[in-house]
């Protein structure tokens, strides 16, 4: 009785999930074979349950999606993106400070997270956020009450006091001390008991990731721009901990002492990487560790810099001094055979324009074929996601855009993106 009642149901699912499995075919002009870097001709993809099913010749069928006029890529990934928060000039960014609440951020970042895929980034990775605004948003978008990219996030970045990304920088005596010293909760740490504290904390509210700010930054309210701000013993409390939740550790750093020192504490990505000498190049390779170089960032803080007061007295040097210099890293890294992911610093400047780092990324010497692997096969990998994201092919997450024109010879196209689907659905329609 009992067993055949269970076969009954199993039978019963199993011809409602038949019936309910819809599948959607999309006829491509042509697909980009990311892996053998080949275009395939006249191709179709079916998708069902949000996963891509087949892909093989053209058939002729019914209520498929026409992109035959259109080439059709694997949806684009951005290593470095923070989806809530945009630049803005410092009276602004102050004012804000002072007057808006976690909430009204969190009702901002709603348009930014859509733009960002509207620009056909259907993956990204949120490298810091205070309050659990990027946690929460990617529930938003995983819920389908917001419209985004699908979202890696490292919870709230972790400094030093006083460091890149201590959230009470800048902050006069009285504020500092009516709101305390930020500790491990609010990402900062001093010491290995409290870094490991950090790392459980990401842990319990819910990131995917780590990220560290192994050195200053440009835009912290702070005198330098690179200094080194985490000990040896820090940096690997850090990474073991981390390794012990299953977690990956991106470091922001732009100083070459604190790039090394991260590299030889096991970090997995440095992100902008300004003063790498060929040592830092050399341990990069050695360990196997992952360079996001985000050219866009350094070269808008550097046209910004340019601007009376667009960024503090103590911001302004730093970004003048600092942002030039990436692209030409860039350029070095790249050619000494540094494994390059795709990675912009999204929201240092208006997100949607994420594509314009292909543009930079091939002035400075990268083949447009490697500049679109870098965001698609290379940053799944450094997502730990090779098997499911940054390919068109059986198996993977049916997240596919499509351009006009070839953007492997002109790499630009790739900022006017036509068709985004992300999960097997159409979020932006071909005009
Ligand atoms: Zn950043």
């Amino acid at each position: 009785m009992r067993t055949s009642g269970i076969a009954l149901a199993i039978a019963a699912l199993s011809i409602s999930q038949a019936s309910f499995a819809q599948s959607t075919v999309i006829d491509c002009g042509k697909l980009l074979d990311v892996k053998a870097g080949i275009w395939r001709e006249n191709v179709s993809i079916t998708v069902e349950n949000r996963q891509i099913k087949s892909v093989g010749p053209i058939v002729s069928g019914e209520n498929h999606i026409d992109l035959r006029n259109y080439a059709c890529l694997p949806g684009l990934i951005d290593m470095h993106v923070h989806l809530t928060d945009e630049t803005k000039p410092q009276v602004e960014q102050f004012r804000a400070a002072l007057t808006l609440d976690p909430a009204d951020l969190a009702f901002r970042s709603i348009k930014l997270a859509e733009r960002t895929l509207m620009a056909g980034f259907t993956t990204v990775r949120d490298l810091g956020a205070s309050d659990g605004l990027n946690i929460s948003l990617k529930r938003a978008i995983e819920n389908g009450d917001v419209i985004g990219p699908r979202m890696f996030t490292a919870g709230k970045s972790i400094a030093t006091t006083g460091g890149h990304a201590d959230p009470s920088n800048g902050l006069n005596r009285k504020l500092r001390s009516s709101l305390g010293q930020p500790g491990p909760e609010n990402g900062v740490i001093n010491g290995i008991e409290s870094a490991r504290e950090a790392i459980r904390s990401r842990y319990q509210e819910g990131a995917d990731l780590i990220k560290i700010t192994a050195t200053a930054g440009v835009l912290s309210q702070a005198a330098s721009g690179d200094n080194t701000q985490f000990s040896d013993e820090e940096l690997q409390a850090i990474i073991a901990t981390a390794k012990d939740y299953g977690f990956r550790v991106a470091a922001h750093a732009h100083g070459n002492e604190g790039i090394k020192r991260a590299l030889r504490a096991g970090i997995d990505s440095i992100e902008h990487g300004t003063y790498m000498d060929d040592e830092a190049i050399e341990l990069f390779k050695k360990k196997g560790a992952w360079y996001v170089p985000t050219i866009s960032a350094g070269k808008f803080v550097a046209d910004k810099a340019k601007i009376n007061d667009y960024y503090s007295p103590l911001v302004q040097p730093k970004a003048a001094a600092i942002g030039p210099r990436i692209q030409s890293t860039f350029a070095r890294a790249y050619k000494a055979g540094v494994k390059i992911a795709f990675g912009t610093d999204a929201g240092v400047f208006p997100h949607g324009d994420n594509a314009k780092e292909f543009t930079y990324m091939v002035e400075a010497g990268m083949s447009p074929l490697a500049a679109i692997r870098s965001a698609t096969i290379s940053a799944a990998d450094l997502l730990n996601q090779s098997q499911r994201l940054g390919q068109l092919e059986t198996g993977f997450a049916a997240d596919l855009i499509a351009v006009k024109g070839d953007p492997l010879k002109d790499v630009k196209v790739l900022e006017q993106v036509q068709f985004v689907m992300k999960d097997g659905k159409v979020f932006k329609k071909t005009p």
